[in-house]
């Protein structure tokens, strides 16, 4: 887990972390994920590295990269 600061996964608790709306918006399968893999930091910019866990950072870059493709068109380059 490279990309987390251990120094959030130490404040991990109620108060500093949060479910994160992008995910909760974007993945159907958000409610099934586990409850860490649901919480972002509070304290941090939104984004996929806000996430406290590995599965949850995961989870996020593949919402964001489908995203992006749902929308870019497949041209060449
Ligand atoms: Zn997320």
């Amino acid at each position: 887990m490279e990309h987390i600061d251990p120094a959030v996964i130490s404040r991990f608790d109620t108060r500093s972390s949060r479910p994160c709306e992008f995910c909760r918006e974007l993945d159907p399968q958000f409610r099934e994920r586990r409850p860490p893999d649901q919480m972002v930091a509070s304290n941090r910019k939104a984004g996929a590295s806000a996430h406290l866990t590995e599965d949850g950072y995961v989870r996020h870059r593949m919402l964001e990269l489908r995203r992006i493709a749902s929308r870019a068109p497949l041209t060449a380059a």
